[in-house]
Order: structure tokens, then C-alpha cells, then sequence
């Protein structure tokens, strides 16, 4: 065996044992390279099953947490999805495979102008990056039937809960920005929403306005 096959065997094998067991999202994370958003020194650790730094001062997820929120999202192949938290791309490009379509927005300009660069190289036509305040969701592409939130914020901002269709479903980190926050899934129902809590995570917080360009 290769040790690129290797690489990968080990890199799906630390993804089950973290419990990702969706084949589907299995699948998509075998076949879209996590190196191809991860630049520089950096490059050679991109099968590790860890955060590493990107442009912007951010960091791309350990796989392993892209994989559950993934997951959670329960994916049909037939939903819109809107991620707020681009970073470099690579959470949208697994979500591209496994729904049909995905808008994305960053903060940062450079981190979204570097996204859709990694996008088109993988021939990935199916997402849609802008730079945007995402707390304010994408009011022009609402609703959506699944939402994905990379950053944290204290509680669920009102505009993509109202900007998420009913019967959707919606994934986010909440909690303080520098304490242990809480992976939340929110369904909103004909009635109101439904919360649940499904693991302990640690993420970038949610900021508003767009970010100084560096
Ligand atoms: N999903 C990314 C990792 C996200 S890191 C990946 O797969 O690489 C979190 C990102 O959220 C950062 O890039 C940060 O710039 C962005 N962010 C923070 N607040 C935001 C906001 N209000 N709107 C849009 N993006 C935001």
C-alpha cells in the first residue's frame, strides 16, 4: 500500500473512532483533499486529526468535528445549505458533496477570495462564497433547509433562525468565546424550534461586521 492510501486509511479510521459513522460523510471527506485548504508548513499535517492555522489568524476544524456537524446536519442531497464561517473552504466543499447546493460567507475577504480558488481547482460548482456579516444570515438565498454555523456565538442569532425553512435544521456552536462552548442542533418546527445539545467544542467566536483586511 501506498503510504497516501495509508494516510487516508488512518485519517477515516480516527474519524470512526471519533464517531463519524455516516457513510456518506465518510465518503465525501475520503475524496475531497483537506490539503488542498491548508497552506504552506501546514500542508503535511492535513490528514492529522487536528485544527490548524489558515490565513486571517482563523483556524480550519479538526476534521473530526467537521465530520459530526456534517453528520448532524442530516443531509438529503436535496437541500440549500447556507455555512456562515468559510474559512478556507473546506467544511463547504464536504457539505458540496453530500447536499445541493451551499452558499458560504466569511468575514474576511482574503479567506473567501482563497476559498473559491480551492473550490474551482476541485472543480467543486455547486458552492457559492461571499464575503458577509453571516450573523445577519443571507436574506437575497432565504430560506435554507440546513444551516451550518463555524463560529460561536452566545445564543442562536435571530436572522438565521428566522432565514431557516420550516422543518430545517440548524447546527452551531454557542456558548462564551473563550470558554468550552456547546455543539447545538435546532429544528424549527411548524410551531417554534426544538433544541438539543450534542457535544462540547471549541470554536473561533462569531464577530460582526467584516474583518480588517491584514
Ligand atoms: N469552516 C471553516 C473554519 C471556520 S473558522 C473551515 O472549514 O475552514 C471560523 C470562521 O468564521 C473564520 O474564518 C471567521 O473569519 C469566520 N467568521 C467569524 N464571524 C463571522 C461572521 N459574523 N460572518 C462570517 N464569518 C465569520
Amino acid at each position: 500500500m501506498t503510504s497516501d492510501a495509508e494516510t487516508k486509511m488512518r485519517f477515516l479510521f480516527a474519524l470512526r473512532s471519533k464517531g463519524v459513522t455516516d457513510p456518506r460523510v465518510l465518503n465525501a471527506m475520503e475524496e475531497i483533499d483537506r490539503g488542498a485548504f491548508v497552506k504552506g508548513l501546514f500542508a503535511e499535517r492535513a490528514y492529522e486529526d487536528m485544527p490548524l492555522p489558515i490565513t486571517c489568524g482563523q483556524t480550519i476544524s479538526q476534521p473530526s468535528v467537521v465530520g459530526l456537524m456534517t453528520q448532524a446536519l442530516e443531509l438529503t442531497g436535496r437541500d440549500k445549505v447556507l455555512e456562515v464561517g468559510c474559512g478556507s473552504g473546506y467544511q463547504a466543499a464536504i457539505l458540496s458533496r453530500l447536499a445541493r447546493r451551499v452558499y458560504t460567507v466569511d468575514r474576511h475577504r482574503r479567506l473567501v477570495a482563497e476559498a473559491r480558488l480551492a473550490f474551482d481547482a476541485l472543480g467543486l460548482a455547486n458552492i457559492t462564497a461571499f464575503t458577509a456579516d453571516g450573523s445577519r444570515g443571507l436574506e437575497d438565498q432565504a430560506p435554507f433547509d440546513r444551516i451550518l454555523v463555524t463560529a460561536a456565538a452566545e445564543d442562536p442569532p435571530g436572522p438565521l433562525l428566522a432565514q431557516l425553512r420550516i422543518g430545517g435544521i440548524m447546527v452551531l456552536p454557542v456558548g462564551q468565546s473563550d470558554a468550552v462552548q456547546t455543539l447545538i442542533r435546532v429544528r424549527r418546527l411548524e410551531t417554534g424550534f426544538d433544541y438539543e445539545e450534542l457535544r462540547p467544542v471549541r470554536f473561533v467566536p462569531l464577530l460582526e461586521g467584516l474583518g480588517k483586511e491584514t
